[in-house]
């Protein structure tokens, strides 16, 4: 019995280890699947969130070059509207220099605008800006390969790297410009159809520009043309309001405005400013001798006279009446401006104009007032020189009297 107890035992023992066995095994197997199943829940999951993360990198991608281009259409319009507010070509070439600048420059960039003031005479720098010193030592006024080549083609330049592109001598450009240029861009200013000027941005390095920076830059010179063109039609329309067609001397009305601030100036200053009236001598004899074009070639070659000897000294020079010229000298004493005076008179007096090859003269008489000393307020400075004039008249004339 215990024997046949004995003989069972083993059998059952066995068959519970068995189902022992399966069962772990099952839980096992089933461990496993589980495990397996989350890991690949798991993975699923980290490939959808690395998409979301990947989606949400473009998205801010996407923003940021949105906003980026937001803010350059934002300062396009700011540029716009400050351009159509500036008249004067220098305000106008400024601004036009410090936007571009700002929009497209990189930290070594340098910009430049270039503009052909007569078509015949090429192109000239009208400035530049950068932060490198260079900015300030351009050599090439005239403007160099890039800027020739935008002006003749009529289209925007890229150039990514000078010495890749097939287009441009490298070494001819590195013989000439002395700085290095690594990459530009440049368009064209146009106006009616005409190109009448280069606004260019280069770097040191290549690879700086891009299409999109070109694609800007020609929006702005689209922009900038015509308010360069309006500029220069003010400029010039101002010139020809003020100034003498005769002489090349400013308008009486002009030399009367500009005494007026000099008189202001001179007095907030504690400075001193003098002027001079100057006539010529028996001028109505002349006209009745030699007629009345060759008294207009004498007025216009006393003009000239009178610009090369005293601009380089600071003087304002105006026509006041026919054949009266009212100067002033900023910052002059009375005694500086009576020896300038004289010497002007005295080689006068020397100079000859040719009047179907005889050779004729003309004699000045000068009359000289200052102020403060003389008078503080305009109308009775300019009636003191007048005075000083007229003694030298009453005197004897060809001399320059003191008030
Ligand atoms: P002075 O000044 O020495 O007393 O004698 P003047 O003969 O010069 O006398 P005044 O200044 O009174 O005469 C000015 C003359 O200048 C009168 C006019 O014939 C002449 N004149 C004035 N404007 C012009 C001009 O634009 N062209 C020419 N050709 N002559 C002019
Ligand atoms: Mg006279
Ligand atoms: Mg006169």
């Amino acid at each position: 019995m215990v024997l046949a107890h004995n003989s069972l035992l083993p059998i059952a023992h066995l068959s519970f280890l068995a189902a022992i066995a399966w069962l772990l095994f099952h839980t096992e197997h089933k461990r496993n699947k589980n495990e397996n199943s989350l890991r690949s829940e798991v993975e699923d999951l980290q490939g959808r969130i690395n998409i979301a993360y990947q989606q949400l990198e473009l998205e801010e991608s996407r923003n940021k070059a949105s906003s980026a281009k937001l803010k350059k259409y934002e300062a396009l319009a700011a540029f716009t509207e400050t351009l159509n507010q500036n008249l004067s070509l220098e305000d106008t070439v400024k601004t036009l220099l410090e936007q571009s600048f700002a929009l497209l420059g990189a930290e070594r960039s340098l910009c430049m605008v270039y503009l052909a003031i007569d078509s015949a005479q090429g192109l000239s720098l009208m400035g530049a800006k950068g932060s490198s010193p260079e900015a300030g030592i351009i050599k090439d006024k005239q403007g160099d390969v890039f800027d020739e080549w935008v002006m003749r083609h009529a289209q925007p330049l890229l150039v990514e790297d000078t010495l890749k592109d097939f287009r441009f001598d490298a070494q001819r450009l590195r013989a000439a410009v002395k700085r290095r240029i690594g990459s530009v861009i440049s368009s064209c200013l146009i106006s009616q159809n005409h190109p009448i000027g280069v606004l260019r941005l280069e770097d040191p390095s290549p690879g700086i520009f891009s299409l999109e920076d070109l694609r800007l830059l020609s929006t702005i010179c689209d922009i900038a043309g015509v308010a360069v063109d309006n500029a220069r039609y003010y400029q010039r329309t101002r010139e020809l309001a003020i100034r003498d067609s005769l002489t090349a001397a400013f308008t009486r009305a002009f030399t009367l405005e500009r005494l007026n601030e000099e008189i202001q100036r001179a007095l907030l200053t504690n400075d001193t400013v003098s002027i001079l009236m100057l006539d010529i001598d028996f001028f109505k004899r002349y006209n009745d001798t030699y007629g009345h074009i060759a008294g207009d070639a004498v007025l216009r070659s006393l003009g000239q006279w009178l610009n090369a000897y005293f601009l380089n000294r600071g003087a304002v020079i105006g026509r006041y009446g026919g054949e009266e010229f009212l100067l002033i000298l900023p910052s002059s004493s009375k005694e500086e401006a009576f020896s300038l005076a004289e010497n002007f008179r005295a080689s006068i007096q020397e100079r000859t104009v040719l009047l179907r090859r005889n050779p004729t003269r003309i004699t000045l008489s000068v009359g000289i007032a200052a102020c403060p000393q003389d008078a503080q307020e305009l109308d009775a400075l300019i009636n003191n020189a007048d005075s000083a004039l007229y003694k030298a008249k009453r005197t004897g004339r060809n001399r320059v009297c003191l008030f």
